[in-house]
């Protein structure tokens, strides 16, 4: 098979799908559910909305197709806005958090499952569609979940047939969309119908596994690469890795050996991709590779369902991904982190037939074929290893009972425990575990409820305008500050000039409203050069103004006043993050690490953190991220008596 496919050389009746589409069409029409199983690539995600739309299937209605990454929902918008020749955001839109790009004429919209679940918070029977597809469902996401079990209830109420049925409403149609094989979970919760399968076109994927474990991953990967292409056959490269950081480590590896590679090598083009990647970003791994040269991409699981990148001949998988989990503490409330661990078998299968597309392929294995034996099938869903705060949160406000909706799996006991402990410190729910009405306010704004919380605060406390600031510069944190390379390659601390003694909270506000003022009194251009003079991230920036523009939105109309400021004063900001983050409390101790208040771990701050070379009584931070030890991230000082005073206040909520 040739390099680098192009986006035009392949029709949409060519696809493996297209083969089964009177059939698929003709059960569509028939069934109120149906179960669509077929390998990556064979054109589920980007037909099926279509075959949905030409037959008439929705009656006129929108489609909506989840998605559980922001970015497949983008661009795979993009890409059936173009097979079907209109401009995004016209009868083709995405609808992503603080970010959406539909009209009224919106006919397909590729949406987050996130949002997706919000949108019941003001149409609890989704009446705007007709047929809604749950797409990766074998990913089995909180939020996939959270809709199934939904959807399922909404069917009885619009589809009739049984009591409940509401008469006003017009039927919905379901399609659950999987991946995987295994397709028997989702059939026994849809009442035993039998799943369609599509199959895909598979070639050969030759699979090499490694003699013995490669603790250092990332440099196994730029071996390996540099072994495929000095080997001069022809052929991109996709290269699995666990999160951003380890892509944007291997990226900068590759580039920098790449100038030193002799003449007659061919040159290389790496391109990375991850979640949080900007929808300008995305679409060039599409792109068509030149002749006489080799793409190389660097995603993380991403690549291995949601998106199908054609051209590629060779897999290097490291066989990490990053799993969300909950850590439990001890006050009966947890947290979740992202931690690196070892996929799946099934993970690992999807990865190896990537490669296998368009031609024989071959897949490194970074690992021995025993450690490959020893993994689990699958990974257990969220819904029984993550925080259920905000989801519980989610599900009051929707007026749904967690304990009496039907899950496919039951969510973990201890997490809706303990989520609900949180709800009650933050004051979200009553004694009697019933929404209160700044619970309401919480579930109605899109961010974490610990920040919730402090927005809310921040009314009371006169600072909405910095809190709702700091809040939204949050979202794009990890991106803001850029790395600055030293002589030992390490990254250099590029925060400093806006450094605020109170810690990370408030030098991300000065960082943000230095950004502002050059916006207000300069050109695009003159931003984008400061950003950089100032190693800031420019899009993450221009990220950070729109998500501030619509929470103050989303403000305004639950009715917080957004415009009061505390005029350079610090205190009424920190208090409003101690309310949010009171669970996040640590204490000194006399080794100089801290100690977790509500929780067994010692933990060290962050070497990023500004706060990160000084002692301090107390402090409270954003997350918890696991190394080679427990740091803390996102960190503000603040007093011990705080952080008493507040515990104190909430006791009376038992
Ligand atoms: P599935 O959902 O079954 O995995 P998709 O519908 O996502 O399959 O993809 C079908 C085909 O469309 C794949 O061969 C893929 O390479 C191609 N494709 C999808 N999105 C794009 C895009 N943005 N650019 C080019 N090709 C694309
Ligand atoms: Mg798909």
């Amino acid at each position: 098979s040739q390099v680098g496919h192009t986006t035009d050389s392949y029709h949409r009746d060519e696809l493996p799908i297209a083969q089964g589409k009177a059939k698929i069409i003709r059960e569509l029409q028939r069934n109120p559910v149906t179960i669509l199983v077929g390998e990556t690539g064979s054109g589920k995600t980007t037909q099926i909305p279509q075959y949905i739309l030409e037959a008439g299937i929705s009656g006129g209605k929108c489609i909506a197709i989840t998605q559980p990454r922001r970015v497949a929902a983008t661009s795979l918008a993009a890409r059936v806005a173009m097979e079907q020749g209109v401009s995004l955001g016209t009868s083709v839109g995405y609808s992503i958090r603080f970010d959406e790009h539909c009209s009224p004429n919106t006919k397909i919209k590729f949406i987050t499952d996130g949002m997706l679940v919000r949108e019941l918070m003001s149409d609890k029977y989704l009446s705007n569609y007709g047929v809604i597809i749950i797409d990766e469902a074998h990913e089995r996401t909180l939020r996939t979940d959270v809709l199934l079990a939904s959807l399922k209830q909404i069917l009885r109420r619009r589809n009739g047939s049984s009591q409940g049925h509401d008469q006003s409403q017009d039927p919905l149609k379901v399609v659950v969309m999987s991946a995987t094989l295994d397709a028997q979970g989702f059939s026994n919760f849809f009442d035993s119908i039998k799943p369609i399968y599509v199959k895909g076109r598979q070639h050969d994927v030759h699979i090499f596994h490694t003699l013995t474990s490669q603790p250092d991953f990332v440099e196994a990967a730029l071996r390996t690469f540099f072994q495929i292409h000095t080997s001069n056959n022809p052929g991109d490269v996709l290269i699995f890795l666990p999160g951003q950081e380890e892509i944007e480590n291997l990226n900068s590896s590759i580039r920098f050996y790449a100038r030193q590679l002799p003449q007659g090598v061919m040159p290389v083009l790496v391109y990375p991709m991850y979640s949080s990647l900007h929808p300008s970003q995305q679409s060039k791994v599409f792109m068509r590779t030149p002749h006489g040269s080799r793409k190389c991409i660097l995603a993380t699981n991403i690549a291995e369902t949601s998106i199908t990148i054609p051209g590629i001949k060779y897999i290097i998988d490291t066989g990490k991904c990053k799993e969300r989990r909950y850590v439990a503490r001890e006050a009966g409330s947890g947290v979740d982190t992202l931690l690196t661990r070892d996929i799946s078998r099934s993970s690992a299968m999807q990865r190896a037939g990537r490669a296998g597309r368009e031609g024989e392929g071959f897949c490194f294995r970074l690992f021995p074929k025993q450690a490959f034996d020893s993994m689990a099938p699958t990974l257990e869903p969220e819904i029984r290893r993550c925080d259920l705060t905000a989801m519980i949160l989610e599900l009051k406000s929707l007026d749904l009972d967690i304990e009496r909706l039907d899950f496919m799996d039951k969510p973990d006991e201890d997490a809706v425990y303990s989520g609900l402990t949180t709800l009650s410190i933050l004051g979200a729910i009553d004694k009697h575990q019933n929404l209160t009405g700044a619970g309401k306010k919480m579930a109605a704004l899109p961010v974490d409820p610990k920040f919730s919380r402090a927005i809310l605060a921040s009314e009371e406390l006169g600072c909405s305008q910095e809190v709702i600031d700091i809040v939204s510069v949050l979202s794009v944190s990890s991106r803001l500050f850029l790395g600055v390379q030293n002589d030992d390659s390490n990254v250099v601390g590029t925060r400093d000039k806006f450094k605020h003694p109170s810690g990370d909270h408030c030098t991300i506000l000065n960082a943000f409203r230095a950004y502002q003022e050059v916006v207000s009194s300069g050109t695009y251009g003159e931003a984008t050069s400061w950003c950089a003079r100032n190693f800031l991230n420019a899009r993450a920036l221009s990220e950070a103004v729109e998500i501030r523009r619509q929470l103050r939105g989303i403000c305004k109309r639950i009715g917080i006043n957004t415009d009061l400021s505390c005029s350079g004063q610090v205190q009424p900001i920190i208090h409003c993050l101690v309310l949010g983050l009171v669970q996040n409390a640590a204490f000194i101790q006399p080794n100089g690490f801290y100690k977790q208040v509500m929780g067994p771990s010692v933990v060290k701050i962050h070497p990023g953190s500004v706060v990160a070379q000084t002692h301090h009584p107390a402090i409270v931070y954003d997350e918890l991220v696991f190394t080679t030890q427990t740091y803390v991230r996102g960190v503000s000082i603040v007093t011990k008596a705080e952080i008493s005073n507040v515990f104190s206040s909430i006791s009376g909520r038992f």
